[in-house]
């Protein structure tokens, strides 16, 4: 049985569906959802069988991968099938945002460190799913995904309402003067040595603000993947692991 992390700004909105997935010792490589790291493809497919029937959604929904690349590029969902779910090439290429006002359309990021953020637009019943690494950080990628869905759907970034799922923190993310040199400008850092203790989710916060969502539409998932290893997975504190957890948001049908 697997257990799921949700977003408290979401709750009182109830044709939106979202969940964050963890890790289970009850299910083949701990619950990754990830087809592009090596594993088995029918165990990750079976994972992802597994997940739905676990939330219980309606099960005519679809689910929309991306073949996340640190890009910044964002994809407009247009159409109501599943893209990706069940093999990786047709996942949707160098994508790392995806929007959509599709209902029973699931958008999906898989991450293991990086930053993944949710986005909802009540007034317009548009979503948006995006995965921000320090690449997708750095090009700001929350800031252009909101300004697509306000380009595509009308979005006002007051309305919208964002969620900053499990990442990686300030506690534990190390970084060399190479990364570190494009958020100098930033004050979301610690020195340590010749090292940096870098905080993108609080940059992308920033970001966020910056877009004009208001602060307290906004929402950060208290857990550090390095730190919460039992329940997340993550790619600096279990040395270049496979695993992949996916945070998924979806307009009720
Ligand atoms: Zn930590």
């Amino acid at each position: 049985m697997s257990t799921f992390c949700y977003a408290k700004c979401f709750a009182p909105f109830t044709n939106l569906i979202h969940a964050v997935t963890t890790k289970s010792n009850q299910m083949p490589l701990y619950g990754s959802l990830a087809l592009h790291t090596g594993e088995p493809h029918n165990q990750i497919i079976n994972n992802r069988q597994k997940i739905v029937e676990t939330l219980k959604w309606d099960n005519t929904y679809h689910f929309v991968t991306a073949q996340q690349t640190h890009s910044d590029r964002i994809a407009v969902i247009q159409t109501s099938k599943s893209i990706g779910w069940s093999d990786y090439k047709g996942a949707i290429e160098q994508c790392d945002g995806l929007i959509t006002n599709q209902k029973g359309v699931i958008l999906t990021i898989l991450t293991a460190d990086c930053v993944p953020l949710l986005l909802f637009d009540p007034r317009n019943q548009v979503i948006g799913a995006l995965h921000a690494g320090w690449r997708g950080t750095q090009t700001q990628i929350a800031s252009k995904t909101v300004a697509k869905m306000t380009q595509h759907y009308g979005t006002q970034p007051k309305d919208l309402i964002a969620y900053i799922g499990p990442s990686i923190k300030r506690c534990c993310y190390e970084v060399d003067k190479t990364v570190m040199q494009h958020f100098q400008q930033t004050n979301a850092y610690d020195k340590k040595g010749d090292k940096y203790m870098l905080d993108l989710p609080h940059i992308n916060f920033s970001q966020l603000l910056e877009s004009d969502l208001q602060s307290r539409n906004i929402e950060t998932s208290p857990h550090c993947t390095a730190c919460d290893t039992e329940l997340f997975f993550s790619y600096r504190k279990e040395k270049g692991c496979s695993g992949r957890f996916m945070s998924m948001i979806g307009l009720a049908r």
